[in-house]
C-alpha cells in the first residue's frame, strides 16, 4: 500500500520548514510545483520548482483569489489512478497527477485574533487552499495531504528509497486535514457571528482548534483534548502558563469557573479573590488589599480550599503570593503577576501560575455548550448582572444600604454556584455556600452548617451567617428555605421570585422581620 510520490504541490502561507521539506523531497526525486509566494521562497533557496500556472495554463488572477481553482490542479488531485476513464480524462486534457499536497491556509485565525479590519479579515478567508486540502484528503487512497508543518518530519521519515507513503499514514493525514478545514470554517463562522453581534447559536458553527491533548480526561481511563474557539475572551483558553505542570482536564474546568467568577468583580472597585473546588466556589471575597481578599475567601471554608484553584481580579502581588504558598494550591490565575510574586511562587515548582493579560467582560455575549448523548446543547452565556436588574423590594422592611450590598454580592456569587445554589454573604465575603443539592432547602441548611464549621475553625463563638444576606439563584418555592435561612441568622434575602407561593414566602419574611428583594432573573447552573 505504499504509493510513491512523483509530484508534490506546495502552497503554504506559513512558510516555516517548507524549504527543508522541499529539499528532502527534491533529493528523493520528487518534482516540485508551487503557487506564487511559495514558489519564490523555494526558488530563492535554489530548488528547482515549477509554477502552478504550468499545470493550469492560467495565470494567478485577482490578487491570488484564483490561483489553483482549476481542473489542472483538482483533476491531478482527485483522479483515481487505476480507473481507465479517469486516466483517459487526464490524457485528453493534459492533467498531471499530484501525489502530495502540502498546504496551510491563509492565517484567518491570526488576523481575527489580532483584530484585523473588515476587508483584511475577509481577504484572509482562503478558498483554493481548503478546496485542495479536501480534494487531496478525499483521494487519500493515492494522495498524501499535509496541513501542519509539525508533520513535515514524520513525512520525511516515511519516505524510504522509494519516496513513498503508507496507506495508514495517508489516512491519518486525511483525517487531520478535514479536522483542519472544519476548524477553519468554524473560525470564520464565529467571526461572522461576532461581526453581526448576534449571539444566536444557529448563526455559528460550534467547534474549535485543537490546542493540546491532556494525559486523560475527568478520570484516568478517559482520553481528553482542549480545543480553543478563538473568541476574544481573556481566560484559561488563551492564558500563558508561567510555571508548573500542564493543566489537567479538571484543572482547566475549575480554573475557568474561578476566573469567570472573579471577573464579576471589577478591579477598580476592589481587589477580589475566588477559590474553587470541583467547579464550585468554596470562598469568595473582596477587601481593600488583595492579600486580605485572599484571606477572607479562604476563611469561608479553609478545609475545602486545600488543593483548590485561586482566581484574582488583579495583579498577583508579593504579599498575596507569600500567603498563598502557605497552603497547597493547584492553580493560580490572574490578569498579571509582579516580579516579586513570580519569585515567591517559583518556590513551589508544581504550582501552576496562569496569566491572562486582562479580565473578561462578564456582560459580553458568547456561547456555552455541553454534550448530551448524540447531541450538543448550545446556549448564549449567562451574562446577566445583578447591577443591571430592577430589584423589587417585596417585604414591609426595605434592606439597609449594607444589606443591599451584601445581597448583590451573594447573588453574584450564587450565579457561579451549581444549582441548587444558596450563598450567605456579609461585608463583601461569602460566609456559607450550599451547592448542587437536589432540594433547595438542603442547600440552605448545608450553607449554614459550613458557616458553623468555619466559625469553629476561626475560633468564633457564633457563625458569620448572623446578620448576613442570603441569595438563592432560583426562586424559593416554599417558606421552609427562607425560615431555615432566618434560623441561621440571615436578615436579608435576595432571590428571583416568581414562585406560585411567593405570597407565602413574603408573609414568612415579613413575620420574621427580614428584608427581601426579587431580581426577576434566575441563574441556574448545572
Ligand atoms: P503563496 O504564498 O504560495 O502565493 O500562497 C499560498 C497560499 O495560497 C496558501 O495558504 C494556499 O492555501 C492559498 N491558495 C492556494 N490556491 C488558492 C486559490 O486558488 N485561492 C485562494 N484564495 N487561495 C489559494
Amino acid at each position: 500500500d505504499r504509493v510513491a510520490l512523483r509530484t508534490a504541490l506546495l502552497s503554504v502561507s506559513d512558510k516555516s520548514g517548507i524549504v527543508e521539506l522541499a529539499r528532502a523531497l527534491h533529493e528523493k526525486g520528487v518534482a516540485l510545483v508551487s503557487t506564487g509566494g511559495t514558489h519564490k521562497t523555494l526558488s530563492e533557496a535554489g530548488l528547482p520548482v515549477r509554477d502552478v500556472s504550468e499545470l493550469t495554463g492560467f495565470p494567478e488572477v485577482m490578487d491570488g483569489r484564483v490561483k489553483t481553482l482549476h481542473p489542472g490542479v483538482h483533476g491531478g488531485l482527485l483522479a483515481i489512478r487505476d480507473d481507465a476513464e479517469h486516466v483517459a480524462a487526464m490524457e485528453t486534457h493534459g492533467i498531471a497527477a499530484i501525489d502530495l499536497a502540502v498546504i496551510n491556509l491563509y492565517p484567518f485565525e491570526d488576523v481575527r485574533a489580532k483584530g484585523g479590519d473588515y476587508p483584511t479579515t475577509v481577504e484572509n478567508i482562503d478558498i483554493g487552499g481548503p478546496a485542495m486540502i479536501r480534494a487531496a484528503a478525499k483521494n487519500h487512497a493515492y494522495v498524501t495531504v499535509i496541513t501542519d508543518p509539525s508533520d513535515y518530519d514524520t513525512l520525511i521519515a516515511q519516505l524510504g528509497d522509494d519516496a513513498a507513503t503508507t496507506f495508514a499514514f495517508r489516512r491519518q493525514m486525511a483525517a487531520k486535514a478535514y479536522a483542519r478545514t472544519a476548524a477553519y470554517d468554524t473560525a470564520i463562522s464565529g467571526w461572522f457571528a461576532e461581526v453581526l453581534d448576534t449571539p444566536m447559536p444557529r448563526h455559528r458553527a460550534i467547534g474549535g482548534v485543537l490546542k493540546e491533548e491532556m494525559r486523560y480526561g475527568e478520570n484516568p481511563h478517559q482520553k481528553a483534548a482542549f480545543y480553543v474557539t478563538g473568541e476574544n475572551r481573556p481566560g484559561v483558553a488563551t492564558a500563558t502558563l508561567l510555571q508548573g505542570k500542564q493543566l489537567s482536564y479538571n484543572n482547566i474546568n475549575d480554573t475557568d469557573a474561578a476566573f469567570e467568577l472573579v471577573a464579576e468583580f471589577p478591579p477598580e472597585t476592589a481587589p477580589a479573590c475566588a477559590i474553587i473546588k470541583h467547579a464550585n466556589p468554596c470562598g469568595v471575597a473582596t477587601a481593600t488589599t488583595l492579600v486580605d481578599a485572599y484571606r477572607r475567601a479562604l476563611a469561608c471554608d479553609s478545609t475545602s480550599a486545600f488543593g483548590g484553584i485561586i482566581a484574582l481580579n488583579q495583579e498577583l502581588d508579593g504579599a498575596t503570593a507569600e500567603e498563598i504558598v502557605k497552603l497547597f494550591t493547584e492553580v493560580i490565575i490572574a490578569p498579571s503577576v509582579s516580579d516579586e510574586a513570580k519569585a515567591i511562587i517559583a518556590r513551589k515548582a508544581n504550582l501552576r501560575l496562569l496569566v491572562t493579560g486582562a479580565l473578561p467582560d462578564p456582560r459580553l455575549p458568547g456561547l456555552s455548550a455541553k454534550t448530551v448523548a448524540g447531541g450538543l446543547l448550545v446556549q448564549t452565556r449567562d451574562n446577566g448582572m445583578v447591577e443591571d436588574l430592577d430589584l423589587k423590594v417585596v417585604t414591609r422592611r426595605a434592606p439597609t444600604a449594607q444589606e443591599l450590598i451584601d445581597m448583590k454580592f451573594a447573588f453574584k456569587v450564587a450565579k457561579h454556584v451549581k444549582s441548587n445554589a444558596v450563598v450567605y454573604a456579609k461585608d463583601g465575603q461569602t460566609v456559607g455556600i450550599g451547592a448542587g443539592q437536589m432540594s433547595r432547602v438542603d442547600s440552605v441548611r448545608i450553607a449554614a452548617i459550613k458557616a458553623e464549621e468555619a466559625a469553629r475553625a476561626l475560633g468564633l463563638d457564633k457563625p458569620l451567617t448572623i446578620g448576613s444576606a442570603v441569595a438563592s439563584e432560583a426562586f424559593l418555592p416554599f417558606a421552609d428555605g427562607l425560615l431555615s435561612a432566618v434560623a441561621a441568622g440571615a436578615t436579608a434575602v435576595i432571590q428571583p421570585g416568581g414562585s406560585m407561593r411567593d405570597e407565602e414566602v413574603i408573609a414568612a419574611a415579613d413575620e420574621a422581620g427580614v428584608a427581601m428583594v426579587f431580581t426577576g432573573m434566575r441563574h441556574f447552573r448545572h
